[in-house]
């Protein structure tokens, strides 16, 4: 039995008919860029993420860009980002021409570590941007306190986490302004490129939606320098379809990752994913940790399960990030993520026969 890292078959025969549907419905409707699709799925997301506004963009990089351009956030700036991330974290800050600050991870939950927000700031400092790392909803109460003391933003990167939370609140409605993303392999996924801000403040929201188009709120008047992002119809129309499943899909991951954790318990150089108190985790990813990474990865591909290292190299010691002369040793927690981290195979529908074949595999290669 091949195991994929990750498989869209079973929620894609799930709900086949209605998302074919939503095609042709975009496709004999004639209209194909902000139209009422996108404005039912904005407001529908709205209200699956409780918050009052969504403004559907063109993927989560223009999200986090266009969040921080809503707040001003620019040159002579500093952003306070996880040193653990995805790279689009510290693009989007790039992007505005403002500073990046990295803080590192806790070991156990990957997620930033707010005992160590306040050491960060400065004179300059303007934001913060959490990232609720595979989909566990950063520590918000200790994130929100630090940045209402010193007067910060807080922009969350919620692009692995649709539906997770913190002390009952969701992820993407804690900050002034939030970004996620619905690329296709997210745990609510387009078919295609698609993202979306999230915010409760309507002159934010305004920024976001004057920015996505141009700048402009009616056809050729343009207020600001802006992007072209816009969702599109058809992925509006595919993510409407596919959003009243996210949270039974959100359930069959729990399953499975408790399953991994219990399956798993007894392997001394495995460390599982810790969930931090008062947080859920909607396992985007199922990440352990263990020395022997490499020559695990390698093992489990000669036996046909497929899994995947997010992320190889951090990204202060990407090239991109030459500039800012920082070296190894810099962030050296999210340097030891970057060597023991293994994203096991996850998605909603895989069995618990699945599961087993790759728990039994990894048994098998730490008796050797
Ligand atoms: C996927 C992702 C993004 C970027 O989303 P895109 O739609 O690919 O641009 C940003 N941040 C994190 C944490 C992500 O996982």
């Amino acid at each position: 039995m091949q195991i994929p890292f990750l498989s869209f078959s079973g929620q894609h025969d799930a709900i086949r008919e209605e998302v074919l549907a939503a095609i042709a419905r975009v496709y004999d409707s004639h209209w194909y860029v902000l139209g009422q699709e996108v404005e039912q799925f904005e407001a529908a997301y709205a209200a699956f993420n409780q918050v009052q506004y969504c403004i559907g963009v063109g993927n989560g990089l223009d999200a986090l860009e266009l969040s921080l351009r809503a707040l001003n956030i620019g040159s002579g700036d500093e952003v306070i980002v996880p040193s653990n991330t995805y790279i689009a974290t510290w693009l989007a800050v790039s992007h505005v021409g403002a500073t990046i600050v990295p803080v590192e991870p806790r070991l156990d939950t990957y997620n930033i570590n707010p005992d160590l927000l306040e050491a960060a700031i400065t004179s300059r400092t303007c934001a913060i941007m959490p990232v609720h790392l595979y989909g566990q909803a950063c520590e918000m109460d200790a994130i929100m306190d630090v940045a209402y003391r010193h007067n910060l933003y807080v922009i969350e990167d919620n692009a692995q986490a649709h539906g997770a939370a913190y002390k009952g609140q969701l992820t993407g409605s804690f900050g002034h302004v939030n970004a996620t993303s619905f690329y296709p392999g997210k745990n609510l996924g387009a078919l295609g490129d698609a993202g979306a801000s999230t915010t409760n403040n309507a002159a934010l929201a305004k920024k976001v939606r004057t920015l996505r188009n141009y700048g402009s709120q009616q056809k050729y008047y343009n207020e600001v320098i802006g992007h072209n992002s816009r969702l599109d119809e058809l992925q509006a129309a595919v993510l409407s379809a596919k959003l009243p499943m996210l949270i039974e899909w959100t359930g069959q991951r729990q399953e499975v990752a408790a399953l991994y954790n219990e399956r798993l318990a007894s392997i001394p150089d495995v460390h599982l994913p810790a969930v931090a108190a008062g947080a859920t985790h909607v396992y985007h990813l199922y990440v352990v940790r263990t020395s022997r990474r490499d020559d695990l990865q390698q093992y489990l591909a000669e036996q046909g399960i497929g899994t995947l290292i997010h992320y190889p190299i951090p990204p202060h010691l990407q090239e991109a990030y030459r500039f800012m002369n920082f070296k190894a040793g810099d962030f050296p927690i999210a340097e030891n993520l970057a060597t023991s981290c293994l994203s096991l195979p996850m998605w909603p529908s895989m069995t618990a026969a699945e599961v087993d074949r790759v728990s039994d595999a990894l048994h098998t290669f730490f008796k050797s």
